[in-house]
């Protein structure tokens, strides 16, 4: 697909991932942003900076922005919908616990993989995501284990910004996440829809 305008993420949305790091499940959506510039497409490498010790895979549901979506109520989203993505919201664990903020350890080169888009819109309480890392499942969850489901993401993030056609959402990953390694690929599914993997190297 083409560049996005912006990437909005949001963090902590599955019960499980939330505990599988010691955080509480927010009480309204945990917002962050990648920057277009992360993007890679499918078997492009996924390069562990030096700055970082351990980078992990998430696995996620991106939502592909059709229409501009300002103020729009939850209905109103559903019909500002493009498609879906396979989407690896690739972190370095340690520069994010570090820093607080999370745009250096979110936010390298290479850190977003995105696959092939598919139009239209899904049951959007149905989609299973799942995580391999050299073929070996590591992450599996139905959308509707979100703590906040898609159209509601889209209405909280619609009164602060408004989503522009082409704009990605990615809606949080389940729990199962992993470090990787030079060599390792690692591929994101949705199963039925979309799918991205990528080697793994380390920065040269
Ligand atoms: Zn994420």
């Amino acid at each position: 697909m083409s560049r996005p305008g912006k990437i909005v993420c949001v963090g902590r949305n599955y019960r499980e991932h939330a505990k599988e790091l010691g955080n509480e499940v927010p009480t309204a959506p945990l917002l962050f942003l990648k920057p277009p510039s992360a993007v890679i497409a499918p078997g492009v490498p996924i390069v562990i900076p030096k700055a970082s010790q351990r980078v992990d895979h998430e696995a996620e549901i991106g939502v592909v922005i059709g229409a501009p979506l300002r103020r729009a109520t939850p209905a109103q989203c559903a019909a500002g919908i493009r498609g879906i993505v396979a989407l690896n919201d690739v972190t370095a664990r340690d520069l994010q616990k570090s820093d607080g903020q999370w745009t250096r350890g979110k936010g390298f080169d290479t850190f977003c993989p995105i696959g092939p888009e598919w139009t239209g819109v899904p049951p959007l309480d149905a989609i299973t995501v799942v995580a391999r890392v050299n073929g070996e499942e590591k992450q599996r969850a139905s959308s509707a284990e979100m703590v906040f489901p898609i159209l509601d993401l889209l209405s909280y993030i619609s009164q602060i910004m408004t989503l522009e056609p082409g704009d990605v959402v990615a809606t949080g990953t389940p729990s199962g996440i992993s470090a990787l390694k030079p060599g390792d690929v690692v591929e994101i599914e949705l199963v039925g829809y979309s799918k991205v993997s990528n080697p793994v190297e380390a920065e040269a």
